[in-house]
């Protein structure tokens, strides 16, 4: 009955960098060629999400729409839009999968041409314009998904079909940081099986690349953070030893490489902080170490290591979104979930209505809990 037609619904609003959202009514055009309208019924926080609303170390685009983490129906689809229909269970992706270009059509990469992350870009790819206005004023998206919303349009590219029998409330974090940190780990670092596993960063996104590091046979998984308080939680995502940089007067890199006999075998950085990056990369064993990088960083930040480090066979990596397709692999994600062999329970700790969704910047500001699911509806 709302196909075609202006939507009208409550979305969380960023006017100002780093001032509370506010709830307020939108209308939401409906959607233009190769893309879908969805009515997202659970969203998360994701630290992106709040680094873009600071805009301290990131291009300040306001008043904007937040929001990526989600799960959601679809309501209506636009032109030529063939492999979705009204009624399909979605999650929404930050970056998108075209199917057609040369990544998407490569076996090794998941950055579509057409569709991966802009977070500079507010707009839709088709016509440039934004599909959320107030008072005939538009509104900024965020990341293709703008899931702060009731209501949002996608690009069918950026929206993944999942198995309408997952509860959206829980697999709706698969939709970035645990398919992220999880994929980091079994896609990109591929521990081998007995490996020791260094994890930097202990948030929703860290604790499942400890849970991939886990499924994917490494034996010691070293949980580094500056936040103690995460270390007793994360015993529970596989991690079995734990440092915490404030505790040492020695570089990092060093204290793990005394606790590894010279280096772990495999790291993944899901901080965003340069530092911990380059000590990520420092810390792996020479002649075979791999290090990848997940987390987001300043745009101004810069990556500095000797040369040497990279001669004595250590490898570099970053990924985004694990490495997975979305269209293609997130769907068997959801089903590794409804096979029981992925729990995503654990990592969701907190549960808030769409109007307090502010108390969920709270909590990721205080580092408390892992991740809080907002409910649109209740
Ligand atoms: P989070 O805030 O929940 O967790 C980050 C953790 O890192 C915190 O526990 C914090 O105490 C710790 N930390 C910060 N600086 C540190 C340092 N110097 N050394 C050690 N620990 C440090 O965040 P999250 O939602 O889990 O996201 C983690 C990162 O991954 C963010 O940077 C986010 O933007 C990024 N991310 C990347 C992708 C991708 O596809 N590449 C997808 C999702 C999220
Ligand atoms: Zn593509």
């Amino acid at each position: 009955a709302t196909a075609g037609k202006v939507i009208k619904c409550k979305a969380a609003v960023a006017w100002e960098a780093g001032k509370p959202l506010s709830m307020e009514e939108v209308e939401v055009a409906p959607p233009q060629a190769m893309e879908v309208r969805v009515k997202i019924l659970f969203t998360s926080l994701c630290h992106t999400d709040v680094y873009f609303w600071e805009a301290k170390g990131q291009t300040p685009m306001f008043p904007r729409i937040f929001g990526h983490e989600a799960g959601g129906i679809v309501e209506s689809v636009g032109e030529g839009v063939t492999e979705l229909a009204p009624g399909d269970h979605v999650l929404p992706v930050f970056t998108g999968e075209c199917k057609e270009c040369p990544h998407c059509k490569s076996a090794e990469s998941n950055m579509c041409d057409l569709l991966r992350i802009n977070t500079d870009r507010g707009v839709m790819i088709g016509d440039g314009k934004s599909r959320f206005s107030i008072d005939g004023k538009p509104i900024y998206h965020f990341v293709g998904t703008s899931t702060f919303s009731e209501y949002t349009v996608m690009h069918v590219g950026c929206v993944a079909k999942i198995n309408p029998e997952a509860p959206l409330d829980k697999v709706c974090v698969l939709s970035c940081g645990i398919s992220t940190g999880l994929g980091a780990s079994i896609n990109v670092a591929k521990p081998p099986k007995g490996s020791t596993v260094a994890i930097f960063g202990l948030g929703a996104v860290g604790l499942a690349a400890a849970e991939g590091a886990r499924i994917a046979g490494a034996s010691r998984i070293i949980g580094v953070d500056l936040n103690a308080s995460r270390f007793e939680e994360a015993r529970k995502f596989g991690c079995t030893e734990f440092v915490n940089p404030k505790d040492h007067t020695k570089p990092v890199q060093q204290v793990l490489a005394e606790m590894t006999n010279g280096g772990v075998d495999r790291s993944v950085e899901c901080t965003g902080n340069v530092n911990a990056m380059i000590q990520a990369f420092e810390c792996v064993h020479d002649g075979w170490g791999v290090a990848v990088l997940v987390g987001v960083p300043h745009k101004d930040a810069e990556f500095k290591t000797h040369p040497m480090n990279f001669l004595n066979e250590r490898t570099l990596k970053g990924t985004f979104f694990g490495n997975f397709k979305p269209r293609t692999d997130l769907p068997n994600v959801v089903e590794m979930y409804m096979r029981k062999e992925l729990e995503v329970e654990k990592f969701i700790t907190h549960s808030v209505p769409f109007s307090e969704i502010n108390k969920a910047f709270d909590l990721m500001a205080k580092g408390e809990g892992i991740r809080c699911i907002i409910r649109m509806e209740n």
